[in-house]
């Protein structure tokens, strides 16, 4: 097929909702650890990952080989049946998660993995109430829609499911409070308490966020933020659900799981995206006494599927046995620092934020009034295309560029792409031009 036959067919054949990133849609075509090329062969440096998930590179041969092997081997039998496979995974992810957390329940996406955590924390704890948090996204099911926070991701609901609340978000570049981080006192995360004293019955089955809000901008909680959440949450009898879909498997740094950089211990952790280096996969993962109140019997048909599950190992294997959390801190850092020189020259930047090979730049049109800026943040993605990099957007107004690059990148491909960067800023309007349009 052509690529304007590819983009044609596309329109007639797919839902209109399906969101696709330019004005000239990018029709990809093959790809290679940290490049991608669309169908006029063009080639990209790809700094988004397919949405946060490749964490070994594309196409990754220490993981291709192993998938391939598995394809020829079992495809799929079901979770009717015990398979080597996803035995092996779940063994391994029992030996990396924190705490007592040693059971997985396999399913193919974050949104199921989220709605088997809320799940089981209801029937384990007998309470119905959660609370999620405002600007966090939790998937596209009806449940997981209701638990996001992001009126943009809500729109097909005509109500929520029941028994969901948000308390503020710790948002400290846009304080809910006003207040500065220094001086704050984390009023933040004594809104959980708050929301759970007015909101609800006062007993609530589970509180759920993910520890770097992926969606809504890669929102980082300061470093008190969730030892004062979690205690509050153990008081109202709640479970701690850790959404590390976007945190987990070391895109943070030197941690597994973006949790861990807080010194909390969740009780459950819930994760897909990264997980398996771009195979459909979700996973939701407790203690032996949570899982085991699962009241009923649960099947996934792919759940743990073989091939899914050997691609998650040889994920999981390869960034440990290339120490790519440690590479994640470094190179992540390293990021960091070019990132706020950026910031430095460019006062676009507004807010540059987030951990490891997780990073952000947030985009106003004034840093005093910190008035967003979407139309420079859409206008920037396409000036780094042209240049040769893929990055992502983000954030309840559409103004923060998400960053999260394969966990083997080396330093050589941050210069590349700050130096494309700082083109495409230079070439953005200014905001005063802006204004004018
Ligand atoms: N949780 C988080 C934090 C996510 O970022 C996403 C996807 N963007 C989901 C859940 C839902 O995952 P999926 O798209 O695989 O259903």
């Amino acid at each position: 097929m052509t690529k304007d036959e590819i983009i044609r067919k596309h329109k007639q054949y797919l839902f209109p909702s399906i969101t696709t990133y330019f004005s000239e849609p990018l029709v990809t075509d093959h790809a290679s650890m940290q490049y991608l090329w669309d169908a006029d062969g063009n080639k990209y440096l790809d700094f988004f990952g397919g949405i946060v998930t490749i964490s070994v590179g594309h196409t990754n041969p220490r993981v291709t080989s192993k998938v391939k092997a598995q394809i020829d081997k079992l495809q799929h039998a079901s979770t009717l049946f015990p398979n080597e496979a996803v035995v092996a995974l779940a063994e391994k992810i029992a030996q990396i998660t924190p705490g007592e957390i040693s059971q997985s329940f396999f399913s193919n996406s974050g949104t199921e993995a989220n709605e088997t955590a809320v799940q089981i924390a209801r029937m384990y704890t007998g309470n119905f109430e959660v609370v999620a948090l405002r600007h966090g996204y939790s998937g596209r099911s009806q449940m997981a829609q209701s638990l996001t926070g992001h009126g943009t991701w809500r729109k097909s609901l005509p109500v929520s499911t029941p028994g969901i609340v948000h308390a503020l978000n710790p948002y400290c570049y846009r304080c809910p409070f006003g207040m500065k981080p220094t001086e704050c006192g984390i009023e933040c995360a004594k809104d959980v308490e708050a929301v759970i004293q007015t909101t609800t019955s006062g007993q609530i089955a589970a509180f759920i966020a993910e520890p770097i809000q992926g969606v809504g901008g890669f929102i980082t909680p300061p470093k008190e933020y969730f030892k004062i959440v979690f205690n509050i949450v153990k008081q109202y009898g709640g479970l701690f659900i850790s959404d590390e879909v976007q945190t987990g498997w070391g895109r943070t740094g030197k941690k597994w799981f973006g949790i861990e950089q807080w010194e909390v211990y969740p009780d459950i952790i819930t994760s897909a995206k990264g997980l398996a280096n771009g195979m459909p996969v979700g996973l939701t993962a407790t203690r032996p006494e949570i899982a085991g109140s699962f009241k009923g019997l649960q099947i996934s048909t792919f759940g743990g599927n073989p091939v899914t599950s050997v691609a998650a190992k040889a994920t999981i294997d390869l960034i440990e046995e290339d120490r790519l959390m440690d590479n994640a801190e470094v190179v992540g850092n390293y990021f960091r620092q070019g990132l706020q020189s950026l910031q430095d020259k460019h006062d676009l930047i507004g807010d540059v934020r987030g951990m490891g090979l997780m990073q952000a730049l947030e985009f106003v049109k004034d840093r005093k009034t910190k008035e967003v800026a979407p139309q420079e943040t859409t206008q920037f993605m396409e000036e780094c295309r042209s240049r040769g990099l893929l990055v992502g957007k983000g954030g309840l107004y559409g103004n923060v560029i998400r960053m999260s690059p394969p966990l083997n990148i080396a330093k050589s491909d941050v210069d590349e792409a700050i130096k494309i960067m700082d083109e495409a800023l230079s070439a953005v309007r200014q905001p005063a031009v802006a204004a004018t349009r």
